[in-house]
């Protein structure tokens, strides 16, 4: 038989990979499988954010919603909003407005929930009051909860009592033995009375997704604990005297009946959760999964307050920090990911999340959301996002508040203000933090009256190298240099033109330093030349590039400025009109402008002198 062609060979043949880069490859699909098997469920999860609307969204909160959204959307599965609102005397009237807007803005769109609405409504547990008391009912039947008549006066008096005989807090049991017949009968009479879990034995132990193993404290002791004076019982309220639940009963009925198989919630309820799975036994129901997350805390490792910063979402959105940010902020607080960089979309942060949290509490450094949101503005500005257009309209709001419109009109000219807005933001964006910050940092493109600190060359700038005069450029030369700038037309006034007639003109345009008779190099020239422009244009503050400033102030702008500028470094002052203008010889470099502005669109070309063409 003949073998087969020795190209055939080849292509059959499985591609050749190095050692290193088998080896590479092998332990990324291993530990990629581990962190699935470990960190996340092998099962679409339905999570939920349960806040009661006793307050705003804050940072804390925001991360808990967070991690229930991601967890659902990593796994494919549906993320609830539930709202708690089971304490009505603390309920702030417009928290759950806010809480909407708030997670909204954030785009933790939930798919079940209040507004949305879906199958296991309704979503709000002061609609739901009936479902607790059935549930609390069932439990009197089965025998794991029991009526207690005992009065709030009784209770407290007894509290006192056993706070002084220096018992723990509990219950001494007094209706623990009350026969099915009378519970019913004093019910049946309206009796005041609450009902209470029957705790039997010690709660159970739970696995945290977070923790691992954990629950047996001495909260989680159960039944009666006989001391010489007193029993203590640990019977829990489950339903309160007003036929309300209490948070306990009315989250672990609303967990099972909206089929939650994920809870992520803060550690403040993790001495809750033994109780929790107590009571889905008792009810003979499948609890879910838990898994808590640590405290906020600031540098000082004090947990974050309403002092230190914890404050609500709004104030984050009102100073200007995008959602983008925001989320990538709060996904970073006790999430480690394996990405090599932090800045995250919402959508690459949903791609990636997993349950690998941390088990200590969370420093919270607002560098790093200032950090963060300087990398979303420069992506956005580099994807022209709508991220974008949202930070240009943002601005846009406060500089109409910022300056009197007759301002901005004779800057704009005929431009808009938006589109203004946005050609300095795109040259600026990678220091973008606030819409406030912008202004100020770029002040001097809103306002025809710049203030300019005292001139002052780069030579004496610098504390590392002293004063030398053979560095100076002379002042003449920078005011020809402005000069022969602005014979540009308004038609090639373009930040590519400026920028090629500035090397043209320091290249070829080299003074002579008067000391020693000798050239400048270029490159001081240049330095001493963007110097120079920077304080003419815009009184040396930082920004955009010379020539994109120059581009966004405009020729008519950049005109009036350069002969400002002039007469406040001994020159002439020069005005348009007035000033070098026409055909001349400027700094050594032929200049033209054919016409004066607005006689025509023809521009005879930049100040780079001329090629010869090859005939
Ligand atoms: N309503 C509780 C809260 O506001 C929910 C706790 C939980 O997630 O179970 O924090």
């Amino acid at each position: 038989m003949r073998s087969p062609p020795r190209l055939f060979l080849l292509r059959s043949r499985a591609p050749w990979v190095c050692k290193t880069c088998r080896a590479n490859f092998s332990s990324t699909i291993a530990r990629t499988a581990k962190d699935k098997k470990i960190y996340l469920p092998d099962a679409p999860a339905r999570t939920r954010f349960a806040p009661s609307p006793t307050g705003y969204l804050h940072l804390g909160s925001l991360r808990t919603a967070l991690f229930n959204y991601l967890l659902a959307k990593r796994t494919g599965g549906q993320f609830l909003l539930r709202i708690e609102d089971t304490d009505q005397k603390r309920t702030v009237p417009d928290a759950e407005k806010r809480l909407y807007e708030d997670l909204q803005w954030a785009g933790l769109q939930w798919d079940e929930g209040p507004v949305v609405g879906g199958p296991y409504g309704p979503y709000r547990q002061s609609e739901r009051t009936s479902l607790y008391a059935a549930e609390a009912q069932n439990l009197i039947k089965s025998g794991h909860a029991y009526r207690c008549f005992c009065s709030p006066e009784r209770l407290d008096t007894l509290a006192r009592h056993r706070n002084e005989l220096g018992l723990p807090a509990g219950y001494d049991g007094t209706c623990t033995g009350l026969s099915a017949v009378e519970s019913e009968e004093r019910a049946a009479k309206a009796e005041t009375h609450v009902v209470r879990l029957r705790v039997t034995e010690p709660y159970p132990m739970f696995n945290d997704l977070v923790f691992g193993k954990t629950g047996q404290n001495k909260a989680a002791q159960g039944g009666v604990q006989k001391s010489e004076n007193m029993n203590t019982y640990v019977d829990p309220i489950l339903l309160k005297s007003d036929g309300h639940p209490t948070y306990h009963l009315a989250n672990v009925v609303d967990d099972h009946y909206m089929k939650i198989t994920h809870v992520i919630r803060g550690t403040e309820w993790m001495s809750s959760t033994p109780m929790h799975v107590a009571l889905y036994k008792a009810f003979q129901w499948q609890p879910p999964k838990f898994g808590h997350v640590t405290l906020l805390v600031d540098e000082n490792g004090q947990k974050l307050s309403k002092r230190n910063a914890d404050i609500d979402i709004a104030s984050y959105r009102n100073q200007g920090v995008l959602p983008d940010t925001l989320v990538n902020f709060s996904a970073l607080l006790g999430w480690s990911h394996t990405h090599k960089s932090d800045i995250m979309t919402m959508k690459e942060i949903e791609e990636r999340f997993n349950l690998k949290l941390t088990k200590g509490n969370v420093t919270v450094a607002f560098e790093k959301m200032w950090y963060l949101q300087k990398a979303h503005a420069q992506r956005s500005a580099k994807e022209g996002s709508s991220t974008f257009d949202n930070i240009v309209d943002q601005i846009t709001e406060l500089a109409e508040k910022t300056y009197p419109a007759e301002q901005l009109t004779s800057i704009l000219k005929s431009r808009t203000l938006n589109l203004y807005i946005a050609s300095i933001l795109t040259h600026t964006a990678r220091t973008y933090t606030t819409p406030a910050a912008f202004l100020s940092q770029n002040a001097a493109f809103f306002t025809p009256t710049i203030a300019r600190p005292p001139y002052t060359p780069t030579t004496q700038s610098s504390a590392s190298q002293p004063q030398s005069s053979n560095n100076n450029i002379p002042l003449p030369t920078l005011h020809t240099a402005a000069a022969a700038l602005s014979l540009v037309p308004p038609t090639h006034w373009t930040a590519t033109m400026h920028t090629q007639n500035i090397n043209a003109f320091t290249s070829s345009s080299l003074p002579t330093d008067q000391d020693q008779g000798l050239k400048q190099s270029t490159t001081t020239f240049k330095k001493e030349l963007y110097n120079y422009l920077r304080w003419a244009l815009v009184g040396g503050s930082h920004g955009p590039g010379i020539p994109a400033t120059m581009g966004i102030l405009g020729r008519e702008e950049c005109v009036r400025r350069f002969g400002e500028a002039r007469g406040l470094t001994g020159g002439e002052e020069w005005v348009e009109g007035k000033g070098v203008k026409g055909r001349g010889k400027i700094g050594g470099t032929r200049v033209e402008k054919k016409k004066e502005e607005g006689e025509g669109d023809e521009w005879m070309g930049s100040l780079a002198p001329k090629k010869k063409e090859k005939v």
